[in-house]
């Protein structure tokens, strides 16, 4: 049968084709007028995204445990700093702070105001900040998990830097004032983690060093952990050689019972018990949270930390049963760090990024990521006491107001550009905030 289009047809036909060719045209360079009210309508969606914070430090500031090393003086950046008025938006929302500053007078309220709600509330306090914040589960990176932290809504991820330093560490110490106050720490970790182990020594022989530290981990495992950390670029440059294990042993042999070690000698054993952990995060089904970015300290060395020393490592077939974490998106280095979620099972937290940068700045960054891998991008606030007026609290909310608002406007360029429909821009909202890290622990939180 003939089939003729009547005028109308030929209209519907036209419009269906110019449609289509819309969506499949070239993205523009530039957004359009359109993108402030995509903004708007993006927003208030990504606000109602319960999320997964991938790396924070909850705890009250009196309390040791919230990391494995304490912060030197040294100098914070602009957004960083204790006196970012930010932070009084962000006791106004939380705990209802009625002054404009921080002056000492003023600051009293709020440290009385959460001692009550400390007294009042009990073990579910940070709990109930993570739901004024639709926050669903925060990572707890600490030394040692707090009695007063949720287990279900705080999973804990542990450090294992300290298996690198059981040798006399005179010589690591002297190198500069922070490493006086890292190091110290990294032996008394080393040290809880025989306690728990009812060690009294390191093990005499190499073999037995070894099977401390698999046992450590499964035991950590056992109490809850559901990873590993490294803060390693504290410490150490992040180039890990491959020494075979009889020198690792030689060494071992050598310092065990006393002796300063040659710093190559030392670096080598470092070297070989790096490898060993993160090849036991693969047997174990642990994965490995490394810090990846610029620290804290005047005397954090950038470039011995540059995220792509770690290359290598990542891209080494040895390893691919480990899933790598990368701390920090490698900041202020992750335009080229992205690159490296290119291997399966390596993810990009971008946690400090938000706060370091505004979120202005922070749009840009976090669009190239979605441009690039989006999904194996992560979300975390790196929420950290500050000092005893501003807590975990505030931060946890500048973390997630920053992230939200980046998110949505580096989303809403995107939609307006032409490059992804708003319903996937969405898709990717839930998985940088949510689903993305959810998939890497599966079956170990909801
Ligand atoms: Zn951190």
């Amino acid at each position: 049968m003939k089939f003729r289009c009547r005028w109308w047809q030929w209209f519907v036909i036209l419009t269906a084709a110019s449609s289509s060719l819309m969506v499949f045209a070239q993205a523009r360079p530039f957004p359009g007028p359109d993108v402030q009210q995509i903004y708007q309508r993006l927003l208030p969606q990504v606000e109602k995204i319960p999320i997964f914070d991938h790396h924070a430090h909850p705890g009250f500031p009196d309390d040791p445990d919230v990391d494995a090393m304490a912060a030197p003086p040294g100098s914070a950046a602009l957004r960083e700093r204790d006196s970012n008025l930010e932070l009084v938006a962000a006791a106004k929302a939380l705990f209802g702070y009625p002054y404009n500053d921080f002056s000492p007078e003023h600051a009293k309220w709020l440290v009385q105001k959460k001692a009550e709600l400390k007294k009042s509330q009990g073990n579910a306090y940070f709990s109930n900040i993570l739901d004024k914040l639709n926050i669903e589960r925060s990572v707890a990176n600490r030394a040692m998990m707090a009695g007063y932290l949720d287990p279900k809504r705080f999973p804990w991820v542990f450090f294992a830097d300290a298996f690198m330093w059981p040798f006399d560490n005179q010589q690591q110490r002297s190198r500069n004032p922070d490493e006086q106050v890292y190091i110290p720490l990294q032996e008394k970790m080393l040290h809880r983690w025989m306690q728990q182990a009812q060690l009294n020594r390191p093990p005499a022989d190499f073999a037995g060093y070894l099977s401390f530290i698999s046992s450590t981990l499964e035991e950590n495992q056992r109490r809850g952990g559901i990873a590993m950390k490294f803060e390693v670029a504290y410490f150490r440059s992040t180039k890990f050689s491959n020494p075979p294990r009889q020198q690792a042993e030689q060494i071992y042999q050598h310092y065990v019972n006393g002796g300063v070690p040659a710093a190559d000698d030392y670096r080598i054993f470092q070297d070989y018990i790096f490898r060993y952990l993160i090849s036991e995060g693969g047997r174990l089904h642990l994965p490995v949270h490394i810090h990846s970015a610029v620290g804290i300290g005047d005397y954090f060395n950038i470039s011995e930390a540059n995220i792509m020393n770690l290359e290598n490592i990542l891209r080494d077939p040895r390893y691919s049963a480990v899933t790598f974490v990368m701390i920090h998106g490698g900041y202020p280095l992750e335009r080229e760090a992205i690159w490296l979620a290119a291997v399966k099972n390596v993810y990009m937290d971008s946690s400090l990024m938000e706060i370091a940068m505004y979120p202005s700045e922070f749009k840009n960054s976090l669009k190239q990521w979605l441009e690039t891998f989006p999904d194996k991008i992560t979300f975390g606030t790196d929420a950290f006491p500050y000092n005893d007026v501003l807590g975990a609290e505030e931060s946890y909310w500048l973390g997630v107001q920053s992230a939200r608002q980046g998110l949505a406007a580096a989303l809403a360029e995107m939609v307006s550009m032409g490059e992804v429909s708003e319903s996937k821009a969405l898709e990717m909202a839930h998985g940088y905030l949510h689903d993305n890290a959810i998939r890497i622990y599966e079956g170990k939180v909801q």
